[in-house]
Formats: C-alpha cells, structure tokens, sequence
C-alpha cells in the first residue's frame, strides 16, 4: 500500500474550488481596518531598533520594554506588522525549540533535557504573556495530532510515542479505528496526539495584539519603512531607510528569509515558499461530517507533509506539502500565487476528506520560510556585538519567536544566561553553498525526500550522507 494521493492530475471541480480565492493571507484578510504607523521620516535616535515587524520583533520589543521601561526602543517594518511569515502561517502553536524531538536529538543530544524544558518554559510565557496582555487571538490548546498514512508511518508514531514517553508528555497513540473516530479521514492509519505544549492560535491577531501592547509600553513604531543599509559610527551604529535614519546603540535584526542586511545570514538562510488553502465555514453537516471534535491542529508524518486546522468559524487552513526554493532565493507579492501546487493542495485536500465534496476555498496564499539546514532559530552578533540577529526558524516560529527574541536582546546586552551558554545558542548551522550551486543541491534533496516518501520512508544514500553532516532541508 502506497501513499494516498493520486498520481492523476487534479480533476476541474478540484480546481474550481479555488479558483475565486482571494490571494491573500486569510488571517490579515478578516483583520478589522487599521492606519499604518507613520514612516520614518528624518533623523532619530534610539536606544535599541529592532529591524521586523513580525513575531521575533514584536517580541523583542515588548521585552526589551518589559526589563527596562526607560529604554527606548524604535521598531521598523518594511511593509506592516505581521506582513511576513508571522501573519501567513498555520498558527500551530508548538512548544519545541528544535523542531521536534527527534531533530533536536540528532543535533543537539547533550541539550535536549535543557532544550524541552526551556522550550517548555517559553510555550508556558506565551500562553501567560497572551493572556496578561489580553490579546483576543482565539488561541485553544488543542494540541497535536500526527497522522500515519502510510504502514511504515504508523512505526514511526510508535517511535514519537517512545520520545514523548521519555520526555514527559501527556499523549495518546490511536490505531486505525481509533484516529478515524478522532478526526474522519479513510486516508488514515494512525495517530499520535501530542497534548503537551501545543495549541493553535490566530497569527494575525496575535501579531496585531502583540503590536498595540508594544505601542502602549511605549515602543515607537514605523510601518512601511524598509531598513535599507547599516553604517557603523564607532559608538552606534545608523539604520538607513528611503525616508530617514535612525542612530541606534544597539539593533536586533529579526528580518526573517526577506533579504538580510548582514550578508553572514544569506550564507544560512534558503527561502522557502510554503503554500496555503482555506475554504468557507463548513455547514453544520459538513462540520459534523468530519468529526474533528477536539480540534488538534493535525499534520501527516511524511517528509512532505500538509498541516491542517480548524479556524474558530470553522473553516479549514490546509497547507504544505510542496515546499518551493526558486534559483537565488527571491522573496517577491508575485510569488504568493503558485496554482500548480494549489492545486495539488486542493486535490490532497478533496483525498482527505471526500465527504467535503463541493466545499469552496476563500483563501489562498503563500509565504517565505527562513529554512536553515538545522531547522531552528540561530543566532549571531556583528559590529562588536552592536547588532544581533535571530533567524532560521523553518518554518516552526510561532512559539520559538519569543524565545529567540528573548535570546537576541540577551546576545545584544551581554547577558549572560542559561540559554545563551547552550551550544543551540552560541553555534551556526551548516550553510547552504552559494547559487547555482544551492538551487542544485535542495533540488536534489528535494526530490530524495519525495523518493523516500514513495519507498516506505526509506533513506537513499544523498539523504544519509546529509544527515551525518548535520545538514537537512525542511519547512
Ligand atoms: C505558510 C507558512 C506557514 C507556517 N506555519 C507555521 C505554523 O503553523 N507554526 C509555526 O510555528 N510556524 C509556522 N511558520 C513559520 C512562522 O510563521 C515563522 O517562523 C515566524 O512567523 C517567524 O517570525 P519572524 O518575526 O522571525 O519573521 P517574519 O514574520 O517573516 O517577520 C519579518 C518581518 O521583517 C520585515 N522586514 C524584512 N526586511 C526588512 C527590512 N529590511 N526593514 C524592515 N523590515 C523588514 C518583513 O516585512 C516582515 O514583516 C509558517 C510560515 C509560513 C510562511
């Protein structure tokens, strides 16, 4: 028994169902009406400038104002807050700081103990820091839910359950019957349903709630301000944009997989476009039609693999399974359409759930992830420590953001901390070579991966020389 998808193109209704779809991220889409913050027009000074509207920036904003009140913190967005992979994501929102057990053990073994707990600390301040603040993000600890499709799979989630055993989580491991009365799919075999340290939540109003706490402790936002250049006085150093500059004793650099201002990060970072779906509210029967009653956030265990969820209109985000690296990397509005893979998001959708025949999907839109060949947040400080970076996360930064942030503005102040001490912290992944090699090489592993998903998950050599090299490709 093989995967479950067709190898028969996409029929036309499964193509119609997306065809009207707006593309745009349907959490921005359904955002109530706001005013930019103004530009950044002139000179100005600032303590600390944060580059990045997103979950990293957000983040590092509110701290920085939470350790010290008096500090002045100048935060600049290229375009609006949430503009990036912070307003386009699943909103899985997982605990983990290494993407997944498993990974963090083929990197960072010595760490692990460490690693869950820190990881666990940080879930533990989102979920309070959300609620402290009082930001109405509809977030719900569902946890996770990870499906077997395939008989090797199904091994696979027994070897999960063992991690998640060892590591202290609260689980179930369903077999066939069991999983498809959890959530109604034929395509299921299995399932493994994480309920420690994982919820979902609204990316979009998380990162517009996380904005107005940061401007009502005081930080000074400027939306549609791309930070251009860097130049280093000595003392400070002056973050150009079309309009200004800012003089800055420190900056944090949380600029994602867009273009970096320091050239150390392109050496790490493949952007990576990840692709979403989302279809209308369900009707009352079709809603039933599906089970789905605890409402996991649910993805498969393929190397290529889709993430679905309930929105709490119930809708469904489905998304993934086809992760695109275009040669040098570009990250462009054009890119967010790709209907070759919507399509195959819509086929795999329709496969999934075939009592869902005819629903329509509102929403389609795609985004960049910031892959790096360790598959979590980095980090690195430049011009004599006056500026840090925290980046890479791959595509599991909904959670992680607010520790990397937490760790950028450590790196920055010179504090020295039980995390920044960890190898995770102080070391680099493995960089991607240089074009035209890059595109050459995550092409290739690329199509290895789809070569395993169709050989029982099996290994071939180009993926077993990468993964003793510590070097991967996800998202
Ligand atoms: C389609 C998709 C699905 C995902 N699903 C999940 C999920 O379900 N769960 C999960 O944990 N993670 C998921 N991720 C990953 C997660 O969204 C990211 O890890 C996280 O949002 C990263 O936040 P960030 O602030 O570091 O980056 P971003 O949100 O990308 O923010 C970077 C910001 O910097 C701005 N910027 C860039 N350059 C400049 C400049 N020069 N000057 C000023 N501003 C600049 C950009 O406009 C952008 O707003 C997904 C990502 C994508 C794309």
């Amino acid at each position: 028994m093989g995967s479950p998808w067709p190898s028969s193109p996409p029929t036309g209704a499964q193509t119609a169902a997306f065809a009207d779809a707006v593309v745009k991220p349907y959490w921005l889409d359904v955002l109530p009406p706001r005013e930019p913050r103004p530009r950044l027009e002139g000179p100005s000074e600032a303590d600390l400038c944060i580059v990045g509207g997103g979950f990293t920036g957000l983040w590092a904003a509110l701290h920085a104002k939470a350790d010290d009140p008096a500090r002045d913190v100048l935060l600049l967005e290229a375009e609006t807050v949430g503009f990036g992979a912070s307003g386009r994501n699943g909103g899985f929102s997982l605990g983990s700081l290494t993407h997944g057990i498993e990974n963090g053990l083929a990197r960072f073994a010595d760490e692990m103990p460490q690693l869950e707990r820190l990881g666990h600390e940080n879930f533990e301040g989102f979920v309070a820091d959300i609620e402290r603040l009082g930001i109405d993000c509809g977030l719900e600890l569902t946890g996770d839910l990870a499906v077997a499709l395939e008989p090797h799979e199904v091994a696979w989630l027994g070897e999960g359950a063992e991690l998640l055993e060892r590591y202290g989580h609260d689980y179930e491991l369903f077999d066939r019957d069991a999983v498809r009365a959890e959530v109604a799919s034929p395509t299921y075999l299995g399932g493994l349903w994480d309920k420690t340290d994982a919820a979902v939540v609204d990316p979009g109003r998380l990162a517009i709630g996380l904005a107005d706490a940061a401007l009502a402790s005081g930080v000074r936002l400027h939306e549609r301000s791309p930070a251009t250049k860097l130049e280093d006085d000595g003392v400070g150093v002056r973050v150009l944009t079309p309009g200004g500059h800012v003089r800055a004793r420190r900056v944090l650099l949380a600029t994602s997989a867009y273009p970096p201002l320091l050239r150390a990060i392109r050496r790490y970072v493949a952007p990576v476009y990840d692709y979403a779906l989302m279809t209308e509210p369900l009707s009352p029967e079709r809603r039933r039609s599906i089970g789905w009653k605890r409402r996991q956030g649910i993805g498969d265990c393929a190397n290529q693999f889709h993430y679905y969820r309930l929105t709490e209109d119930d809708r469904i985000l489905w998304g993934g399974y086809d992760a695109v690296y275009r040669y040098g990397g570009p990250v462009r509005p054009d890119l967010d359409d790709d209907l070759e893979t919507f399509a195959k998001l819509a086929q795999h959708f329709f496969t999934t759930f075939p009592q869902l025949d005819g629903v329509g999907f509102t929403h389609r839109w795609g985004g960049a992830i910031d892959t790096c060949s360790r598959f979590s947040v980095f980090f690195g400080t430049a011009h004599g420590g006056k500026v840090a970076y925290a980046v890479g996360y791959t595509g599991l930064g909904v959670v992680a953001t607010r520790f990397g942030a937490r760790v950028g503005l450590d790196l920055l102040d010179g504090r020295e901390t039980e995390a920044t001490r960890l190898r995770y912290v102080r070391s680099k992944p493995v960089p991607f070579p240089p074009e035209p090699l890059r595109s050459g090489v995550i092409q290739l592993t690329r199509n290895r991966l789809d070569a395993a998903d169709r050989n029982a998950g099996r290994r071939g050599l180009w993926l077993r020389s990468l993964d003793r090299l510590g070097l991967g490709f996800d998202s």
